[in-house]
């Protein structure tokens, strides 16, 4: 059982039929297959796309959202107006902004989309997508997070760590998995990906450098 909020129960209707364990339709919400001479309609468990309003994560939530990528809980286009956050000095009222969403490459200048960062538009918060399915370590980005005055730091902080790149690493191979291998192949994810992999190779040149790998 998931402790994610699930939108629709699952529930179900027999109806008599003559075939037998065939898969006949899916479609996002509903699945209907035959069972035994019955025709069984199932609806699908499905999820908040709100990664704020995930409680806890159970495997059918992280492979649900596998499959499911992070694009409709980015929220990228929110008027982000719940993440007002007023800081000790009444005057300095500061807010989320869809640039935290966007990674700048350091030597290239190039831009890609931090795809792993969502935005809760009902707590308005910012969450690491990966790390709140796959990690275990509690930092800032995997419970959530709403410094915006030291969102800038946190960010490329986060990206760099080495639980975001375990995490990342662990999520690449769960996709491959699930039979998303191509994901690093689509246009608008190849600057992440490639840059995902750019820092692991910096970890590991550092951990070499330090003695602590090999
Ligand atoms: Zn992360």
């Amino acid at each position: 059982m998931n402790n994610a909020v699930p939108l629709v129960k699952s529930q179900s209707h027999l109806e008599p039929n003559n075939n037998i364990d065939t898969l006949l339709h899916t479609n996002a919400m509903v699945a209907v297959k035959q069972i035994n001479n019955q025709t069984v309609e199932e609806h699908q468990d499905t999820y908040q796309t709100d990664i704020g309003l995930w409680k806890s994560v159970s495997k059918d939530v992280q492979e649900y959202f596998i499959r499911k990528e992070s694009a409709g809980s980015q929220n990228i286009t929110d008027n982000f107006e719940s993440s007002k956050r007023v800081y000790d000095n009444p005057n300095q009222i500061c807010y989320c902004s869809s640039a935290l969403f966007t990674r700048i490459h350091p030597l290239t200048n190039e831009k890609s989309n931090r795809t792993w960062l969502c935005y809760s538009p009902t707590n308005g918060k910012i969450y690491c997508f990966i790390c709140k399915l796959l990690s275990s370590t509690q930092t800032d980005l995997c419970q959530e997070f709403n410094d915006w005055k030291n969102a800038n730091r946190a960010i490329e902080k986060h990206e760099k760590s080495l639980c975001h790149l375990a995490a990342t690493l662990t999520y690449i191979k769960r996709s491959r998995l699930a039979g998303r291998f191509n994901i690093i192949h689509k246009g608008g994810q190849t600057n992440f990906w490639r840059s995902v992999l750019e820092r692991v190779v910096d970890v590991i040149k550092l951990l070499a450098a330090k003695d602590l790998l090999f």
